[in-house]
């Protein structure tokens, strides 16, 4: 998968008129034709050079989970065997709208994850390999044409961490807002992360008004260090500072994702210490209760639970959703699916 100016440069090299480059984007892109040699009205022999070096299809189908409530999980395969996970959630009337026609596509960056964080079936495995753009963006254009419906909503909360791909991602961003590309408005775009300061800050000079989301599931160094393993690299204090410089360069809430996880990280107290850390960068709060993966020994809270943090949150007036569950019945929460598969048990 190609940006203009990476086209531009290959076409140069062929000797190729510039018009090709409008003619060969619109193919990819607009037309979405799956292979070179459906490139009508390119030369025989350029489209076969360039069928060697550049697929446009770098990835398969291999399955689809689908829950009652419509969510969608694909399993994809990589030219290297490897795969990746991908799903489709579709608009929630109740979040949303009656009338939402939002479908939100959450996309993985890498094989695995270097991060490790200690409830997440993505890190379990390790790290294999960063996703290429050219991988990043085929997600969206396989799964749109596999459903039949157009993403116009892109998480990067798939596996894998996005900030430690971070050229890749940024290509991948490029292509995915580009009008010569897919044209996904960037406001509709969030790029999640366990906190990566450097990057975090190098993010924020993007032009692109893309939303940004952190994967806080603890407000103090104690509790984030005992289950996020980069919280001793980045310490929440300097996690905020970098959350200061977004803000500075960004006019949208950032939002923190906040797994509840029973005995961990849910008690009162840590509801109290969230508002203030939300409150100092004028964040919204995504309360996630903990998806069980197997072999893993954490469990979510009650309900009750759930909803009396949340409450804490809106009385400190913090905006705050309980995200209403989906997908827990097909192996949603990051990475399970690909797990199984690699491991021979699906
Ligand atoms: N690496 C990035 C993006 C991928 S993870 C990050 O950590 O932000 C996307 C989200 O899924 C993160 O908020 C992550 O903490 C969450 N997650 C991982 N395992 C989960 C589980 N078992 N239940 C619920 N959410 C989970
Ligand atoms: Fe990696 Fe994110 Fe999972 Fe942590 S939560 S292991 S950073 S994918």
């Amino acid at each position: 998968m190609l940006t203009r100016s990476q086209l531009s440069n290959l076409l140069e090299q062929h000797a190729q008129p510039s018009y090709r480059v409008n003619q060969i984007l619109d193919w990819i892109y607009k037309k979405r034709v799956h292979s070179w040699e459906g490139m009508s009205n390119l030369p025989s022999e350029l489209r076969e050079s360039l069928s060697a070096d550049f697929p446009l299809r770098p990835l398969s189908h291999v399955l689809t989970k689908g829950s009652r409530d419509t969510t969608r999980k694909f399993l994809l395969k990589l030219a290297d065997g490897r795969y990746v996970e991908t799903v489709l959630i579709p608009a929630s009337p109740a979040l949303y709208g009656e009338t939402s026609d939002r479908h939100t596509l959450c996309v993985s960056s890498q094989v695995g994850c270097a991060y490790g964080c200690k409830f997440c079936a993505s890190g379990l495995d390790g790290f294999t390999r960063n996703l290429t753009a050219a991988e990043i963006v085929s997600q969206i254009l396989l799964v749109e044409e596999l459903s039949g419906e157009k993403v116009n909503n892109l998480v990067f909360m798939g596996m894998g961490e996005p900030l430690a791909n971070f050229e890749n991602l940024c290509q991948a961003l490029e292509i995915i807002t580009a009008h010569w590309g897919l044209g996904i408005g960037a406001r509709r775009i969030t790029v999640s992360t366990s906190g990566l300061v450097p990057q975090i800050k190098k993010l924020a000079e993007l032009s692109q008004q893309i939303r940004l989301a952190i994967s806080l599931h603890g407000p103090n160094d104690e509790t984030r260090s005992q289950i996020m393993p980069v919280n001793r690299k980045y310490p929440v204090a300097d996690l905020f500072d970098a959350l200061e410089v977004w803000n500075s360069k960004k006019n949208q809430k950032i939002t923190l994702e906040y797994i509840l996880i029973d005995g961990i990280n849910s008690h009162i107290d840590h509801a109290r210490e969230l508002v203030q850390r939300a409150k100092s960068i004028r964040a919204k709060v995504n309360l996630i209760p903990y998806n069980t993966v197997e072999g893993l020994p954490w469990v979510r809270p009650t309900d009750q639970d759930c909803l009396s943090f949340k409450k804490v949150l809106t009385n400190g007036g913090i905006s705050a959703t309980l995200r209403l569950e989906k997908g827990h019945d097909i192996d949603a929460a990051c990475g399970q699916l690909r797990l199984k598969k690699e491991q021979g048990t699906l």
